[in-house]
């Protein structure tokens, strides 16, 4: 905890007086430009790779950045996805944010304990949240891809941003915003190896590097999500 507190120290010492007057409006309320799905994973962070600011992206963390699809969680299992459910409305009905983002990455262990495919002992909630994926696996496996691989688990990342995109279109409130023009989705994917961000075209399914040549055409062509899977 040293290191943590030490930072606290100094924030307050060196920035937090600067920091706040950034943003005298933040105080009373927020306005953020997406909300952000993304994974628990250290060393994923979001404001650094954006270089935006407080108030501007509204997170949304959990294990393998999974959104679980509205009917499972319509049939009973609302408070064992809470959270996530929450986020949703809140980010929909309180802040109206319009876009959404979906944003795997590289080296994700929840894409490595889904390969493995075992329960590993005394872990039951990690094992029952992370099996929320299970679909996503046997797709990949069904794809004829040697999970051997040594790349096996970036490429199921992938294709588990794909699946959770799928599953945020099931839910109501998404899709009512989806058709009506106030809502973008969108899938993401980081590598963590050199910090690039890639974008998932869903013309395509091919997630292309973010970087000032694509970025034009990027944004030029946002717009609804459609399946690629
Ligand atoms: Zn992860």
């Amino acid at each position: 905890m040293q290191k943590i507190i030490a930072g606290l120290v100094e924030f307050k010492k060196n920035h937090q007086k600067s920091f706040i007057e950034d943003f005298p409006d933040l105080i009373s309320g927020q306005n953020p430009l997406a909300l952000l799905i993304v994974c628990c994973d250290s060393r994923i962070m979001p404001t650094i790779s954006t270089q935006i600011g407080p108030g501007d992206l509204f997170v949304l963390r959990n294990i393998g950045n999974l959104v679980p699809p509205y009917d499972y969680i319509n049939q009973g299992n609302a408070f064992k996805h809470s959270s996530v459910v929450a986020a949703l409305e809140f980010a929909l009905l309180y802040l109206n944010v319009p876009n959404i983002i979906i944003c795997g990455h590289s080296e994700c262990g929840a894409m490595k304990y889904l390969l493995d495919n075992k329960e590993v002992p005394d872990t039951p909630f990690l094992h029952n949240w992370i099996s929320e994926a299970k679909g996503v696996y046997n797709n990949f496996i069904e794809s004829g891809v040697d999970k051997t691989n040594v790349n096996a688990h970036n490429q199921l990342s992938k294709l588990n941003v794909m699946h959770q995109l799928e599953n945020l279109m099931t839910f109501p409130i998404v899709l009512d915003r989806l058709n009506n023009g106030s809502l973008q989705i969108h899938g993401w994917w980081l590598d963590i190896s050199n910090y690039n961000v890639y974008h998932l075209m869903n013309d395509t399914g091919e997630f292309l590097e973010i970087n000032e040549n694509t970025a034009p055409d990027i944004i030029k062509r946002l717009y609804k999500y459609d399946s690629v899977i």
